[in-house]
């Protein structure tokens, strides 16, 4: 097992366009290979290449822990319908957003055989598809985020807060005798 090193929002390396994969080499494969590694260690379900600092149009994304996908030179066939949602991203760790992107992904893309192949996916696997393939070219999910950028678990915890507040309004304008039931 291989980690690579993240590179952090900030890093100019995130910003810049990838380049196409010209051939499927050992090289590639071992990236390949490393990109899982680092995703599985940092609990995150997709990773593209510019994240570790090479700008080749390549991710891998595993959202179930069941079916992991490399996407070798990606391209965004079709997209429809919409979905809104936290998301995160491990060049940011500890921080999330919420953005809304399209429910259905079609893809096609060449695998580590250097067979080309085509996907469809909709959910949390056509959400990590677009976010991983917004990296090839320089894009973050803070450029779609709607609101502000926050820490993780930060909502939660003011959800938390919010529900304590409107029990505590509950419990003191129970005194009516409601506490009988
Ligand atoms: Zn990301």
């Amino acid at each position: 097992m291989a980690l690579r090193k993240i590179r952090i929002f900030g890093d100019p390396v995130l910003e810049k366009t990838a380049k196409p994969v010209k051939s499927i080499t050992p090289r590639i494969k071992l990236l390949a290979k490393d990109l899982f590694d680092t995703m599985y260690h940092d609990n995150g379900v997709g990773l593209a290449a510019p994240q570790v600092g090479i700008l080749k149009r390549m991710f891998v994304v595993d959202v179930d822990r069941e079916n992991s996908f490399v996407f070798i030179n990606p391209e965004i066939l079709e997209t429809s319908g919409e979905q809104t949602g936290e998301e995160g991203c491990l060049s940011l760790p500890g921080k999330c957003g919420i953005v809304t992107r399209p429910n259905h992904v079609k893809v096609r893309a060449t695998d580590l055989t250097g067979a080309e192949f085509e996907m469809e996916a909709e959910g949390l696997l056509a959400r990590a598809i677009l976010h991983e393939n917004d990296h090839l070219d320089g894009v973050l999910y803070t450029s779609h985020v709607e609101g502000p950028v926050y820490d993780v678990g930060e909502y939660a915890e003011e959800a938390e807060e919010e529900e304590e507040a409107e029990k505590a309004e509950e419990d003191g304008s129970s005194d009516g005798g409601d506490e009988t039931k």
